[in-house]
């Protein structure tokens, strides 16, 4: 199974397109298309169509489109936006800042 070096709850810094320079919140991955979704990147609007038994608001929702991951860069506390490397911790793999080598730890 493919992994990103992107996980859910991570924050990024979005490289290119529209909302390039913003730093948001990550909420899917989808490690087998490559893409991650990101808080507030890439909204769209849908239109809703009104179900019956539904009270929709208007019509119109904003939902966010995954973009690719090579797009976003994992934000380091310290250092913000930074490449990933990894290193091996006991029996598990962890990622790390490639600048300053801390840990970057998955958010649950
Ligand atoms: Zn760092």
């Amino acid at each position: 199974m493919p992994s990103l070096n992107i996980h859910r709850n991570d924050t990024v810094k979005i490289l290119t397109g529209a909302d390039r320079g913003k730093t948001e919140r990550v909420l899917r991955v989808f490690p087998d298309k490559g893409t991650v979704l990101v808080e507030h990147v890439r909204v769209v609007k849908k239109t809703i169509s009104s179900k019956t038994g539904k009270r929709t608001r208007g019509g119109i929702a904003e939902q966010e489109s995954p973009i690719n991951v090579s797009n976003v860069a994992l934000v380091c506390p310290s250092c913000g936006p930074v490449r990933v490397g990894y290193k091996q911790d006991g029996n598990t793999r962890v990622r790390v800042c490639k600048k300053c080598g801390q840990t970057l730890p998955t958010k649950k």
